[in-house]
């Protein structure tokens, strides 16, 4: 399956990068992605915060902003709705939907967007199971769109150092259970930058399909999730660390 010209499931594995949220110099920040190296932009205008005083996101006054990145970088674009309304309004402006963890439970959700017939990432609930986390993928697909990724993205245990404990171990015991790629997100996991790298890593060394990463040019001015977001170096960085990881993997399967 493809987001964009962009191919899930292959050899290529893909990054997909750009800030938590969409803010007003989205385009720059892009841009920055793009040059690092990303294969996938994220563009997110709305937002599920854990309270309704923080910042809701841009709402759909950023999707002109989505519109301008993708002809500036030539790059596919993702972006998540919180409801049927805003898969509607973001249907004709990405090449595929975020399912973000708080919403893997909203089945109404899975359907609108697996109507929209584009490509959905899903995230998986911070407190799902396996079985949960395909059932969820099955409401997208029962709408005739198989065209799913999963993506770990950390679940809640009694390690509190980190935001979420990576579940490593979902890309090889999915790998069994299910023809959908597993891709992983190491920023949501790891909560802090300095871990993104390793965890980024131990994604890439056990067969993730792709990596989504948060990056902002300035990260300590990210609008949300600054504590995670990388800066373009280190992006740079992890994109040509995780390559060369990938090929050594495959040398060695070979
Ligand atoms: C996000 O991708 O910015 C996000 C909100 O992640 P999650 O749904 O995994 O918490
Ligand atoms: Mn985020």
């Amino acid at each position: 399956m493809a987001i964009g010209d962009v191919v899930f499931g292959g050899d290529h594995r893909p990054i997909i990068s750009g800030p938590c949220s969409v803010e007003p110099g989205y385009v720059a920040h892009a841009e920055a992605a793009a040059a690092a190296g990303a294969d996938v932009l994220r563009g997110c205008v709305f937002k599920p915060r854990s309270a309704p005083d923080r910042f809701q996101g841009i709402g759909a006054e950023g999707i002109p902003l989505l519109d301008e990145a993708r002809v500036r970088t030539g790059l596919p674009i993702i972006a998540e709705p919180l409801d049927g309304d805003d898969v509607r309004l973001l249907r004709d402006h990405v090449d595929g939907f975020l399912i973000g963890a708080r919403s893997m439970r909203n089945s109404r959700l899975l359907e609108a967007a697996g109507r929209a017939g584009i490509p959905v990432i899903l995230k998986r609930s911070f407190a799902a199971t396996y079985d949960e986390w395909l059932g969820a993928a099955d409401y997208v697909r029962a709408t005739g769109n198989d065209d799913v990724i999963l993506c770990e993205r950390g679940i809640r245990t009694f390690v509190t150092e980190t935001r979420n404990t990576l579940d490593i171990a979902a890309v090889p015991v999915l790998a069994g259970r299910t023809d959908l790629p597993v891709i992983i997100d190491p920023s949501h996991a790891a909560g802090r930058r300095e871990w993104v790298l390793p965890l980024a890593l131990a994604g890439a060394a056990v067969g993730a399909a792709g990596i989504i990463v948060e990056s902002h040019p300035v990260p300590d001015q990210s609008w949300t999730d600054s504590c995670q977001a990388l800066s373009t170096p280190e992006l740079r960085n992890l994109i040509e660390q995780v390559r060369r990881l990938t090929s050594l993997c495959e040398l060695s399967s070979t």
